[in-house]
């Protein structure tokens, strides 16, 4: 069965049917069904084919997008996987959890008017069915190249480089000091985003594919960083950033105000089957509890939408500015509207009292002001407007900063930037030091996940470049 394209007047823009706000509190499944194939032929027959792909510009990856869409429409979903992995190591995690409102679908031109073509999900079909029908398969390069690369960390950006590199025929060795590989797509985002055996079968496949991984191996720790620059012939810092920022108010050591990422880290073990003594013993665990959680980004919603699985007595997200200037994606607000959550607006904490096993936090109103470079207005506190909220645990996600990698290193030639993130020549993402380079979130800050991929890809390129021309000592 094919479709005719540029269909987008007669047909509607659809997603995949979501789950009811009710039905899918009670797990922590992915909110989306997935298209069929009638549904994905139908949506990637609204492309009008433009000469100009605005979509394909505002991906990160530039994926051919309008040819993936077409063969979609014509049924020839192997070749829009062919096309569709040729630019992006993983177009189904893509497909689930890019902001597609903000990159590829923002800017498809038919979006004025028609709505957007639906590129996300059709994207995860396309490769959901390779899955299914066994197209994807491990790698065989066509020649082996006696030349080791050591990647340090598992996430996206050191995943995608790793693939890169073993496509070449290069040896790889992935280092992560998690128990198990995927950086954030493992243990950060929250599987009603992302569903873990999406993140397993593919670090499988790339296990298969001859990559070595070493897991609970923290550089810096288990073994030292000048070891492992010594036994490869390059390297990729790919060690995201976990630094969480802190609030400008004293915490008095309250015991019940804790980091997103310990709470998420927790629930997503939980999922995975994993024994987690401080979720067992309630204190990573939101369940009967009133809950604030302080932020309004990415990590705030996954926050308040894991809380609220978990049970929650009640769930609140207190934000500094109002809705039109948070950072996040507003699909993901929109969801966690949906699912019931209440947002304090244009409120930021200014105290914690402790009594017993509740935190009574003052709380401040906001009036916002001019616009600053960002582009976003100042908040400003307006300290004789005040209310007051009692909570049992207060979740803090107001986003991550950098480690200090050359001291946790014991490395001191690697340089940083002003924000604390190594240092690289863009162009070829290598540091000052020959033969060791970085990429992902450890070089641009907090970012997302189709960048890491890109970031790694370029990398991987720059250090097959760099082992054909130099020999490291
Ligand atoms: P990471 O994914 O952070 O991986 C780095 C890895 O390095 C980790 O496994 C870590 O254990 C390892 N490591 C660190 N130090 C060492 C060391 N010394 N030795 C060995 N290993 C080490 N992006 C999106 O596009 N969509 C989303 O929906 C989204 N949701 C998010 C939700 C949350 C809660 C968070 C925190 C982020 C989210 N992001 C999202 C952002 C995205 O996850 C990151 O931008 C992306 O994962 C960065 O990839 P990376 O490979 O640079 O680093
Ligand atoms: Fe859109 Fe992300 Fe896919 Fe690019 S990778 S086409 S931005 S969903
Ligand atoms: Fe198709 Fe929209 Fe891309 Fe144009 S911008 S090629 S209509 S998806």
């Amino acid at each position: 069965m094919t479709t005719k394209l540029l269909q987008f007047v007669n047909q509607k823009k659809e997603m995949p049917k979501k789950r009811s706000g009710s039905i899918r509190l009670k797990d922590f499944n992915e909110i989306y069904n997935d298209f069929n194939k009638a549904e994905s032929n139908k949506q990637a027959g609204r492309c009008s084919q433009c000469g100009i792909p605005f979509c394909q510009v505002h991906c990160p990856l530039h994926n051919n997008i309008p040819d993936w869409l077409k063969l979609t429409a014509e049924n020839r979903l192997q070749e829009a996987y062919e096309i569709s992995q040729s630019t992006n190591n993983f177009p189904e995690i893509c497909g689930s959890i890019c902001p597609q409102d903000r990159l590829c679908e923002g800017n498809c031109v038919i979006e004025k008017g028609f709505e957007s073509v639906t590129i996300g999900r059709v994207e995860k079909h396309i490769t959901d069915t390779a899955w299914k029908e066994g197209w994807v398969k491990p790698l065989k390069p066509v020649k082996e190249i006696n030349k080791s690369i050591g990647i340090i960390g598992s996430g996206p950006a050191g995943l995608a480089a790793a693939e890169q590199l073993r496509k070449k025929g290069y040896k790889v060795e992935i280092y992560d000091r998690y128990d198990r590989p995927g950086g954030l797509l493992i243990y950060g985002i929250p599987n009603f985003k992302l569903e873990k055996y999406a993140v397993e079968r593919r670090t499988k496949i790339l296990s298969k594919s001859g990559i070595v991984f070493h897991n609970k191996f923290e550089i810096g720790e288990t073994i030292s960083f000048e070891t492992i620059k010594n036994k490869h012939d390059a390297i990729l810092i790919a060690t995201g950033v976990y630094k969480a920022r802190e609030l400008d108010v004293p915490e008095l050591n309250i015991s019940n105000i804790i980091p997103a990422l310990d709470f998420l880290i927790a629930s997503n073990k939980k999922g995975l089957g994993d024994m987690v003594p401080e979720f067992e013993n309630g204190k990573l665990n939101a369940k009967g509890k009133n809950v604030v959680v302080i932020g309004g980004g990415d990590t705030a919603m996954d926050c308040v939408r894991t809380a609220v699985r978990q049970n929650a007595k009640s769930v609140i997200c207190l934000y500094r500015r109002n809705k039109e200037n948070m950072p996040g994606s507003m699909r993901e607000v929109f969801h966690a509207e949906e699912e019931g959550i209440k947002f304090s607006w244009l409120s930021v904490p200014i105290k914690f009292k402790s009594d017993k096993n509740n935190i009574n936090i003052d709380v401040a109103n906001v009036r916002l002001d001019k616009v600053d470079s960002s582009g976003r207005q100042i908040p400003k506190i307006l300290f004789n407007k005040t209310y007051s909220l009692k909570t049992d645990l207060i979740i803090k996600a107001l986003g991550f900063n950098p480690e200090n990698l050359p001291r946790l290193f014991n490395y001191p030639k690697l340089r940083v930037t002003n924000w604390g993130t190594i240092k690289v020549d863009h162009d070829t993402m290598m540091t000052k030091e020959p033969g060791i380079f970085a990429a992902g979130d450890i070089v641009r800050g907090a970012s997302l996940v189709v960048w890491a991929i890109k970031d790694g890809r370029d990398a991987a390129e720059s250090i097959h470049k760099f082992l054909k021309n130099n020999v490291r000592k």
